[in-house]
């Protein structure tokens, strides 16, 4: 109740930054942030001609490296049960390579159950909580799993055992989905998910962070009393890493991958800056990414940007275009 009275005041866009924890051994320990507090983070931003200047960016909420995956979660709970009301969520990791997106989204590699991300925690508590409605309402959970790779879409979770179910009223791409009714089931899928896309990546190239990763919930839910229906998604997005790469260096594949990446975060940003500009012209058009978030971002959608922050100096470069891109969404 709370999220939707700050809702109702600050639009329906908000940005969470995540500061991962510095990882021993480099630049001697130093770090390019220099202070974090509740919603401002303070990072340095060196100057052309050496001095060392800072910079503050202000968001809804900062968090430190110590936050735990369900302090992260707790913050992003309200949005997951709006779903079951029938609204339409989309939430983003952004940031560099290594900076945490995925860790934040589904955990670290060496799955426990405290590390459990985003994706994880947010189904789980749409099972709970359709469980504790079901006397009222009767809801369906469907998930998808998609790529996009060079501006492909790809259905991780085409295989030959998993049956297609009816899309009636869901507006999506040609792709499998799936029914489930447990965690278990969802960590069954993620799994397969996983696995196919490490197919689709050649031997020596793990693409997993050139592409960006979307799990989507569909939810039907069937009023008991009145036998409406209302429908309701969550798109959960690890998006390919924001770093740029450097034109000179790269040629061929790499510089392909690097251009259609770029220019599908800027057309990201450009959609989510101007929803929260409320400008009349939403460019969705420009970037598949988009095309297919089309319908789950602005109107009476909401949308969660987690931009992720990798603390060693050396990346106080990536550091500050991260911080900027997220501070013209917010
Ligand atoms: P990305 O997906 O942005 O490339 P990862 O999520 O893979 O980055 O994170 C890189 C490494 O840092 C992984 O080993 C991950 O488990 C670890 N890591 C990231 N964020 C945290 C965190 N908040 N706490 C502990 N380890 C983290
Ligand atoms: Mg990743």
């Amino acid at each position: 109740k709370l999220y939707n009275q700050v809702q109702d005041l600050k639009g329906n866009i908000r940005v969470y930054c995540r500061v991962r924890p510095q990882f021993g051994g480099q630049s001697n320990g130093l770090s390019c942030v220099d202070n974090i507090e509740d919603r401002t983070i303070t990072v340095l931003a060196p100057t052309k001609n050496g001095k060392e200047g800072r910079k503050s960016f202000t968001f809804n909420k900062i968090f430190s490296p110590s936050a735990t995956q369900a302090e992260v979660f707790s913050d992003t709970q309200p949005l997951i049960r709006s779903v079951l009301d029938g609204y339409n969520v989309c939430i983003f990791a952004y940031g560099q390579t290594g900076s945490g997106k995925t860790h934040t989204m589904s955990g670290p590699k060496e799955l426990t159950e405290e590390g459990l991300g985003v994706n994880y925690r947010a189904l789980g508590d749409l099972f709970e909580i359709s469980n504790q409605r079901k006397e009222t309402i009767s809801y369906e959970i469907l998930v998808q799993m998609l790529e996009i790779y060079n501006e492909q879409v790809k259905d991780l979770l085409a295989t030959d055992d998993i049956r297609n179910s009816s899309q009636n009223g869901i507006n999506v791409p040609d792709a499998n989905l799936v029914r489930v009714s447990s965690t278990s089931d969802v960590m069954n899928l993620m799994n397969l998910g996983q696995k196919n896309r490490t197919v689709f990546s050649t031997a020596m190239n793990d693409r997993s962070s050139r592409s960006h990763s979307c799990l989507t919930v569909h939810v039907q839910g069937k009023d008991l009393t009145s036998g409406n229906v209302f429908h309701g998604s969550m798109h959960l997005v690890d998006l390919a890493g924001s770093e740029r790469v450097d034109k000179s260096e790269v040629t061929g594949d790499r510089l392909k991958e690097a251009q259609h990446i770029n220019k599908s975060l800027a057309a990201l940003g450009d959609v989510i800056a101007s929803l929260a500009s409320k400008s009349s012209h939403v460019p969705y058009r420009n970037s598949k990414l988009t095309q297919l978030l089309q319908d789950s971002l602005g109107g009476q959608a909401k949308t969660l940007m987690f931009v992720h922050i990798a603390p060693e100096y050396e990346a106080h470069g990536e550091t500050l275009s991260t911080l900027k891109f997220a501070e013209r969404v917010a």
